[in-house]
């Protein structure tokens, strides 16, 4: 018994012993000259990440994020619900969850179609009509989405980047990873891609059982939904639905287009290679600025963000 315990203590002291060592090891690695001299070396590649980070911010800050919502349960709030039952089993273990537009609650067969044909069954029950403003909405949603997860992807690239052009040693990067992040002086973006998300939910009268369908707008799932809406409203023979739709593709096509280059300062990715490229309106799609290949353009973030700067001032 004693024996035991004797290798317990030792098990645990040595466990102390090496985060002591650890610990001491990057306090040393930090103050080291290496380490500082690595910093300086990069501290203006630190700079731009940083300010790609606010850049990041002010995507979030003034895009579109929302489509469409439910009026399931928009007046639920208003009624007070109780199971008063007295069966031995427990009662309503799922509760249907009224009140949030993005829940559309209905019946199971609602739910079994609508994963079959999530598109037509989200612009159905969540109210996004086949009319030009909404298509022109979604296009708009849609790049809000890919502007900022392409900024943050570019954020990850240069956070590895930093990595490895500061080569730590690897229990720095294991253990301390945020803590070596402050130290070189990046500042980790807290902003996440808010995609906007549809629900279909289903809850049995008793709350025994409840099945949902639940579709996420990201990239490939806002193209699918312009390009519903637009053959929709082309059916009708409308100007609009005759316009090219501001896809990942058509994105994707004036980036090439461009050589990969920014048309204003000609700064290009064969020079900076983690150089963030957006496409940008030359007449804004709030003027009425149309998304044809003739309006369109690649610009660098830092001329898209003076550029979108000015306009918001103006
Ligand atoms: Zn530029």
């Amino acid at each position: 018994m004693e024996v035991i315990l004797a290798i317990g203590v030792i098990a645990g002291l040595s466990v102390v012993a090496y985060r002591v060592i650890r610990h001491i090891r990057k306090e040393r690695y930090f103050a080291s000259e290496e380490f500082l001299a690595h910093k300086q070396a990069i501290a203006r590649y630190v700079w731009e990440h940083n300010e790609i980070a606010r850049y990041v911010a002010e995507i979030r800050s003034r895009g579109t994020f929302a489509i469409g919502s439910s009026s399931s349960g928009a007046q639920a709030h208003l009624a007070s619900f109780d199971n008063t039952s007295y069966h031995n089993y427990r009662r309503d273990r799922n509760v249907a969850s009224y009140g949030s537009p993005n829940v559309h609650n209905c019946s199971l067969q609602v739910v079994r179609n609508a994963s079959a044909d999530p598109i037509k069954y989200v612009m159905k029950y969540f109210n996004i009509r086949a009319e030009e403003g909404v298509l022109l909405h979604a296009q708009v949603l849609g790049e809000s989405i890919s502007r900022l997860e392409s900024a943050l992807h570019n954020l990850r690239v240069r956070e590895e980047g930093v990595a490895r052009a500061m080569n730590p040693p690897g229990f720095i990067l294991k253990h301390y990873l945020s803590e070596f992040m402050h130290h070189v002086g990046v500042e980790l973006s807290p902003i996440s891609v808010p995609y906007p998300t549809f629900t279909f939910e289903y809850v049995s009268a008793g709350g025994n059982s409840s099945q949902r369908t639940s579709l996420t707008l990201d990239t490939p799932v806002i193209d699918a939904l312009v390009e519903t809406l637009s053959q929709k409203i082309r059916y009708r023979k409308s100007a609009a639905g005759q316009r090219s739709l501001m896809t990942a593709r058509l994105r994707e096509y004036i980036k090439a287009r461009d050589g990969y280059a920014c048309r204003y300062c000609r700064v290009s990715v064969q020079q900076e290679p983690h150089l963030l490229l957006e496409v940008d309106h030359i007449v804004p799609v709030s003027r009425g600025g149309l998304s044809i290949v003739e309006n369109l353009q690649t610009l660098c973030w830092r001329c898209n963000r003076s550029k979108s700067n000015k306009i918001v001032s103006a």
